[in-house]
């Protein structure tokens, strides 16, 4: 079975330091990642990046994100533009896989609206319930889209190539997406890890939804890493400049 992945970043974002890992001072500018898993069953676009409204500074809806975030994004780096220019057609997605639903995750989830949206049950849960001041907005994944909830691992082909993976703490229904591919196994972490410093130190961010949970996913992320998976760090902004942009294959 042959999987292709490849990755996107569509925009940047600058956040204060000590929001990716406690304890540091100032701030750090991050790329916001997505990417697209292609098997012979279908196509998985996993995290759908920033709402198109961040692109135009719409006052309405970046007043809805907390201040100290600051936007970098153009037109040119939505996942429509992305996929055109990679040669790729968005509306060959099958599958919407979101680690979680905080608004640089999940705010481009419109851009493939008869998808229906793959997300942990507990994770649609708590971003109805906790809303706003914990990051999410309701207008980036309440977009009339499906949902396909689900709880626990999902093997998404049945062949063992595409899996979501629970990896809770950053929030409770975060999930990352291992991907095998001929060239051996990517782990798409999202915020389950920022950055390798992340990993490689178990050093945790600031705010912290749940620390044990937390640990518990960067050690089972350290433990594939250790069986020789690539861990692709969410939003590490050293570790994604050598990242190859589609239509370059990552894998
Ligand atoms: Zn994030």
């Amino acid at each position: 079975m042959t999987v292709a992945l490849y990755a996107f970043t569509c925009g940047h974002l600058t956040m204060p330091f000590k929001s990716f890992l406690e304890g540091e001072e100032g701030t750090l500018k991050v790329p916001v990642p997505a990417y697209l898993v292609v098997h012979e069953k279908g196509s998985v676009l996993f995290d759908t990046g920033l709402n198109p409204h961040a692109v135009h500074e719409d006052a309405r809806y970046r007043g809805q994100v907390h201040k100290s975030h600051e936007f970098h994004v153009t037109q040119h780096e939505l996942l429509p533009a992305r996929f055109e220019d990679a040669g790729l057609d968005i509306s060959t997605v099958t599958h919407l896989v979101n680690s979680h639903l905080h608004f640089d995750h999940a705010g481009g989830n419109q851009l493939a609206p008869d998808v229906p949206v793959i997300v942990q049950k507990r994770e649609l849960e708590h971003a109805r319930e906790a809303g706003l001041p914990f990051g999410y907005v309701a207008e980036d994944f309440e977009t009339g889209q499906s949902f396909n909830t689900i709880t626990g691992e999902l093997d998404l082909f049945g062949d063992g190539s595409v899996v979501c993976l629970p990896t809770p703490g950053h929030t409770p229904g975060h999930q990352s997406l291992k991907v095998a591919t001929d060239i051996g196994q990517f782990v798409l972490a999202g915020d389950a890890c920022y950055l390798r410093r992340s990993l490689d130190n178990l050093h945790l961010p600031r705010f912290r939804h749940d620390e044990e949970a937390m640990l518990a996913s960067l050690r089972t992320l350290r433990d594939l890493q250790q069986r020789g998976a690539t861990i692709m760090y969410g939003h590490d902004p050293d570790f994604w400049k050598d990242i190859p942009q589609a239509p370059t294959r990552l894998g």
